[in-house]
């Protein structure tokens, strides 16, 4: 998960403080040399945590901090606003022209995700910001296999994909693209270009011609969140060549330190404006600060959630579940759709960790459940009686063993999963029932 260890240790800086009592001034210190050590660990540039820990410090002192009954709250407000402010503050979102086609570049090193970030972007910009058919342009000529990958992420679309092979001109192919979306009607034009192992002077040469015909709206760089700093250095540069508009930062999945994220807007000074969370065309995430923010420090993203429950859930049955949560009739039938959908939104032990006070759980980390997991879950769902499965509570010991035998499982699996089902009750009814509301509370103080 992004940020794991950061997360872990900035909450475990923040929760050492005393929560029930006053703090000295040495207590602070300590906690302030802790949440230096984060993010350093965390790979951030090491001048971002100098000003970054001197304004948190600052206003931890220039505020009742010290004589609060709970420290620990008031310095976690104090670092999620700094932590926000650190990443932008706002979102800042896709800037698209007035006379259309609005053109966006993209621009990058070689694996950094550049061509699947086009697709993500097409995708993204024609469902959210109902954009109607973006042209995607292949002018990335060096590698034939960028110009296939363009092609077959259109073709999954359903968007067109402008190319004229490898031997063609790449400035020359932005502008016949141009006026080929001017005639066929295209609000949006995605140019794809080449990337280089390295940062070097001729592929920024080329970069800056295409701009120079494209006149982009967007110049959006990519970046690979697993670089952490080179991340950081490679956006400054394509940033004083092409005065890029903002940064996508890709693989953020599988960045546990964040380095990149935190420090690219304060080194650079441009908005972070998508996050790439996966591989496939729908792992794209504008980047809110605030919401990340959360993220980091425990306190979850109902709002991300939310958006997703939105995206992926029918809204009736959304409906019907969240009745069911609140009047606790939330049986086995419902564990499985909630399954089926949840499933569609990605690892549930990511979608819990956005609810906040439930990341925190003991149990959490059980909770990821593979393909497998849940074939064997079905399994057991599905040898229960319709009786046992609207009413949980009547499996008895017996009847956990003649289900295990029925599923072809072993009786733990059973145990478990009827453990890992009353947990989701519980986690349920105490998220809908003022967790939500005693986090507000906290954070108003
Ligand atoms: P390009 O050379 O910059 O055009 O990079 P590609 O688009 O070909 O991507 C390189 C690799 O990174 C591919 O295997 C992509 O599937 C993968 N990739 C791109 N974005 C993401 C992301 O957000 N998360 C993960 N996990 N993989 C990604």
């Amino acid at each position: 998960m992004a940020f794991e260890g950061l997360s872990e240790r900035l909450q475990g800086a923040i929760s050492q403080v005393s929560s029930g009592g006053t703090i000295t001034e040495a207590d602070l210190k300590q906690m302030m040399r802790e949440i230096r050590l984060a993010l350093l660990e965390a790979d951030v540039n090491f001048q971002v945590v100098k000003t970054f820990v001197k304004s948190v410090n600052e206003r931890a002192l220039g505020s009742d901090v010290l004589k609060s009954l709970s420290p620990a709250q008031q310095v976690l407000k104090i670092v999620d606003e700094e932590l926000t402010a650190l990443m932008g503050g706002e979102l800042v979102p896709l800037n698209f022209s007035a006379q259309p086609p609005t053109v966006i570049m993209m621009a990058g090193l070689q694996g950094a995700g550049k061509t699947t970030t086009v697709g993500k972007l097409a995708k993204y910009i024609s469902e959210k910001e109902n954009k109607k058919r973006p042209l995607l342009v292949a002018a990335d000529v060096y590698r034939p296999a960028a110009i296939e990958q363009l092609q077959t992420i259109g073709q999954q679309l359903g968007f067109d994909v402008y190319s004229e092979g490898t031997d063609a001109d790449p400035v020359r192919i932005a502008e016949a693209a141009l006026n080929q979306a001017r005639l066929q009607g295209n609000e949006v034009v995605i140019i794809d270009t080449a990337g280089r192992l390295h940062v070097n002077e001729e592929l920024m040469a080329e970069l800056r011609n295409i701009k120079a015909v494209a006149n982009p709206q967007e110049i959006l760089l990519t970046v690979d969140a697993m670089t952490g700093q080179d991340a950081v250095n490679v956006a400054q540069s394509f940033n004083e060549s092409l005065d890029i508009t903002g940064v996508v930062i890709t693989k953020l999945d599988g960045d546990t330190r964040g380095g990149a994220a935190l420090s690219i807007r304060s080194i650079t000074d441009k908005p972070i404006k998508f996050t790439g969370q996966g591989e496939k065309l729908d792992a794209l995430e504008p980047f809110y600060p605030d919401r990340m923010s959360s993220r980091i420090l425990g306190m979850g993203d109902m709002m991300t959630l939310i958006e997703k429950a939105q995206q992926d859930f029918d809204e009736d049955e959304a409906q019907k579940m969240a009745d069911k949560i609140k009047d606790a009739s939330f049986d086995f039938n419902d564990f499985i759709a909630q399954m089926d959908q949840v499933n569609k939104m990605g690892s549930i032990k990511d979608i819990i960790k956005m609810i906040p006070g439930l990341n925190k759980l003991p149990g959490v980390e059980d909770f990821d459940v593979s393909e497998k997991d849940m074939a064997r879950v079905k399994a057991i769902v599905m040898s229960m009686t319709p009786q046992e499965r609207t009413n949980p509570d009547i499996i008895s010991q017996s009847r956990r063993k003649r289900i295990a035998a029925g599923a072809g499982q072993e009786l733990q699996a059973v145990n478990q999963l009827i453990k890992q089902f009353n947990q989701t009750r519980q986690m349920m009814s105490s998220a809908s029932n003022g967790k939500m509301g005693n986090m507000k509370k906290m954070m108003n103080q």
